[in-house]
């Protein structure tokens, strides 16, 4: 390749359409604090992701700290996942909560409900449930929110991948006491850096919304609070894109449809992928691809580099092995992080990338 391929490329809408709302934020004079941009993204992304309240935030991760604060997990033990980006364990570390990890399902990479009560039988002061929503794959929401009442404990999903994703004709984001979700640029929908908390219960958003802006309304000072507002400027991105989300996630579909045959259905043995929890619309959010061994993946990569093409091990290595936290054991994540690769995929990936990657990987084996 002459350019290089990364594992993804960022979706922008039309110059034209982006300047014509950064004109009328220049002509407003307002910036940030809340302005119309801000605001009227948040009631589209509601309805577009079924959510009663929706708080719009400056990142993924401030999202996920406040969603903590909210539920009173702070400096308490919570069960999460070691297969996941590392910002939803820093998240919790930054909290002060001590995080527990139960081991994953090696189907569908996300954490597993059988694992989750096992820690809590081991631990009897958790204080909730953080999953993660891998690939934009769909955890077993209905046994982890059972396992949840029964000890009486709230469940924060990170949704960051779970943008688009539908369970039973609903969006993802619908479950949980709080999910919260990720608009990096990198991300399916993006505003270039920011992310939101969505709630089943309008009521939580007032005590969200002090935690993002400092905590105070006016002079009236309620509680410590901290800036993860959004500004207009990444507002008005998503207001672009959000329209077209659909149409880039048909597009997506179509891409990984011809990985799919170009490689799965080619080499039924001695590849997979994740599987779909039943019921799922996926969201095509990434092609992650997974290796008999790690030796294998390493020879994959090497190739592709040598091709200027660029993939990502998504999510490698395990949260297990971080140096900062006490070592535990979860030997499926561990596995499944050593064996998984995430191939380049983007709306408007052209068919001879998918081609070409695809022939790199299948000689490759
Ligand atoms: C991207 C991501 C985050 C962090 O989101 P930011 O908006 O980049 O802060 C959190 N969790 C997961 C699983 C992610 O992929």
């Amino acid at each position: 390749m002459d350019k290089p391929v990364y594992v993804t490329q960022s979706t922008l809408p039309p110059l034209e359409e982006y300047t014509a709302c950064l004109k009328n934020i220049f002509e407003s004079h307002q910036l940030t604090n809340h302005g119309p941009h801000v605001a009227r993204l948040e009631r589209n992304l509601a309805g577009y992701l079924d959510s009663p309240a929706l708080l719009a935030v400056s990142n993924g991760t401030l999202g996920l700290q406040l969603a903590i604060r909210h539920l009173g997990w702070k400096g308490k033990k919570v069960i999460t996942t070691p297969f996941t980006y590392v910002a939803t364990v820093s998240a919790l570390l930054w909290e002060g909560c001590e995080p527990v990890f139960a081991d994953i399902d090696p189907d569908t990479l996300c954490i597993s409900p059988d694992r989750i009560r096992e820690q809590l039988q081991e631990h009897s002061d958790v204080a909730g449930i953080l999953p993660v929503h891998v690939f934009g794959n769909a955890c077993d929401v209905a046994a982890i929110g059972a396992l949840a009442a029964e000890r009486g404990i709230s469940v924060l999903y990170d949704a960051a991948h779970a943008f688009g994703s539908r369970l039973n004709g609903k969006s993802l984001f619908a479950h949980g006491d709080l999910a919260v979700g990720s608009f990096h640029s990198t991300k399916l929908f993006h505003t270039i850096e920011g992310g939101c908390i969505v709630s089943q219960k309008p009521e939580d958003m007032a005590a969200l919304g002090l935690l993002r802006a400092f905590g105070h309304i006016g002079e009236h000072h309620i509680s410590p609070g901290i800036n993860a507002k959004m500004s207009e400027a990444h507002a008005a991105m998503g207001l672009c894109l959000l329209p077209r989300i659909d149409e880039l996630i048909r597009r997506r579909a179509t891409r990984t449809g011809l990985y799919d045959r170009l490689l799965l259905h080619r080499f039924p043995c001695r590849l997979k992928t994740i599987k779909l929890a039943p019921g799922l619309e996926w969201n095509h959010a990434y092609y992650p691809l997974l290796f008999e061994h790690e030796e294998t993946v390493l020879k994959v990569s090497a190739s592709l580099g040598a091709a200027n093409i660029h993939p990502r091990r998504y999510f490698h290595p395990a949260l297990t092995n971080l140096p900062y936290l006490k070592k535990q054991s979860a030997p499926l994540a561990e596995s499944a992080a050593s064996r998984i690769l995430c191939l380049p995929l983007w709306p408007d990936m052209e068919d001879k990338i998918v081609e070409e990657v695809a022939e790199i990987v299948g000689k490759s084996l």
